[in-house]
């Protein structure tokens, strides 16, 4: 199928499948098709297969290969981690009426001299988070967890402090992105593993838009639960894991047979997991180089952008940022219109506004960040690739140089602002 030429400035939305991970993973689709479970040769080489993408894996984190569940991606990851601890720390099922049983969670810090683990019932997470971990947090909520959500400064960055002073004897758990994937910001999750174990608290990371982006070591940064997922960088859709430290005890989310050493039932995606661990290494191996092209790719854009286009402000932090995040807003205009202007000329871009049922509802990050609602309107997401040319940036910011001044010639608003600060123009 031919595709009309197109800039692919997306990347934070989903990434192309790398050509040498899909050459990876055909085999496991046409000649090793058998199940992992199976005695015979083909399925014996399923299961190789997935030892080897797991130790890989492994070793892209300094975790031990016994940690690391696959599972359907990222949403999963995520889904797992919180309703699980939540329901291992007793917050669910037997809230408010006795402790938890002994063998639900076995977390030194976590149990005291009874031998019997108190309940707990709160999480800590932020205002910031994907949708996988707050609309799983409002889920909890409805079942007897009550979750604090942090505000983040004008930059998206988490106050430890603050974070420190939201624990209660109930806490059981900490959730914080590593990094945003509207507004890219990376958070301090080194002082935030330290206050996690410092205070015997369990703590989880989302780490979709930060692994293979930026350098993660799970000891050191003293990280109990992390997601990943592979389509964020240049693996299959539809296959993440979940890191889970090695002395936590959690309930399966998915039941059934005995995959992934019981804890996550389902015959295992073979080619996904394959291509998963490609894509890790490809994305470790390459990280310096790659993101240091990307990094110098995305500071030309932002300079050009706040350079050239007046009323523009740049979202998210500017230095603690992942390496292929830009996100502006542009005053006096609907991102939405934005958008759909630059499709029309094969710019795919996002903007931080989600359309939900007609009704456009501006980001909940950006809300997080004091932006106030018509300036959250009028945001705009660029992520580069490796594979990203100066030359797609310059046919970009022309773009949206040309569409942005035509939006503002149409906009009431800027009319009356330029009519009240004509000395400007
Ligand atoms: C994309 C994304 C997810 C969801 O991952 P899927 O694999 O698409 O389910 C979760 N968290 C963050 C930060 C993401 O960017």
């Amino acid at each position: 199928m031919m595709m009309k030429k197109f800039i692919y400035l997306d990347n934070a939305a989903t990434t192309k499948t790398s050509p040498t991970v899909v050459e990876a993973m055909l085999p496991y689709f046409s000649d090793y098709y058998g199940n992992a479970s199976g005695i015979y040769e083909i399925g014996v080489k399923s299961k190789e297969a997935i030892s080897k993408s797991r130790e890989r894996i492994a070793s892209t984190l300094g975790a031990k290969p016994e940690e690391i569940y696959f599972t359907g991606g990222g949403s999963e990851s995520d889904n797992w981690a919180l309703k699980a601890v939540a329901e291992a720390n007793g917050g669910i099922m037997t809230a408010g009426t006795e402790p938890a049983r002994e063998g639900a969670l076995f977390h030194p810090a976590i149990r005291d001299d009874t031998g019997l683990a108190p309940v707990k019932n709160h999480i800590i997470t932020t205002k910031i988070e994907h949708h996988a971990i707050l609309h799983t947090c409002e889920y909890l909520e409805k079942r007897g967890m009550e979750v604090t959500y942090l505000n983040v400064d004008e930059n998206g960055l988490v106050n430890p402090r603050e974070l420190e002073h939201a624990i209660r004897p109930q806490t059981g758990l900490i959730s914080v992105m590593f990094a945003n994937n509207e507004v890219g910001t990376i958070q301090p999750i080194r002082e935030i593993g330290e206050i996690a174990k410092r205070h015997g608290i369990l703590f989880h990371t989302d780490a979709v838009q930060a692994y293979g982006q930026l350098p993660i070591d799970v000891e050191a940064l003293h990280i109990d639960l992390l997601s990943a997922s592979a389509h964020k960088l240049n693996g299959p859709k539809g296959v993440g894991f979940l890191y889970i430290r090695r002395n936590i005890r959690i309930q399966s989310l998915i039941h059934g047979g005995a995959q992934e050493r019981k804890r996550r039932a389902g015959t295992e995606n073979v080619p996904g997991i394959v291509g998963f661990g490609q894509a890790a290494r490809e994305a470790v191996d390459t990280m310096a180089e790659r993101t240091a092209y990307e990094r110098e790719l995305r500071d030309y854009l932002i300079d050009r952008i706040l350079r050239e286009i007046p009323y523009t402000r740049l979202n998210g932090h500017r230095t603690k940022r992942l390496p292929n995040n830009a996100n502006f807003s542009f005053q006096f205009i609907e991102g939405e219109s934005l958008l759909i202007l630059l499709d029309m000329e094969g710019i795919c871009a996002s903007s931080g506004s989600a359309c939900t049922t007609g009704s456009l509802d501006p980001s909940h990050v950006l809300l997080a960040l004091g932006l106030p609602d018509d300036i959250a309107h009028g945001s705009l997401r660029l992520t580069l690739s490796a594979e990203t040319t100066r030359e797609e940036i310059d046919t970009a910011v022309e773009a949206i140089k040309r569409i942005v001044e035509r939006l503002r010639s149409m906009s009431p608003q800027y009319e009356d602002f330029c009519r009240h600060s004509p000395s400007q123009f």
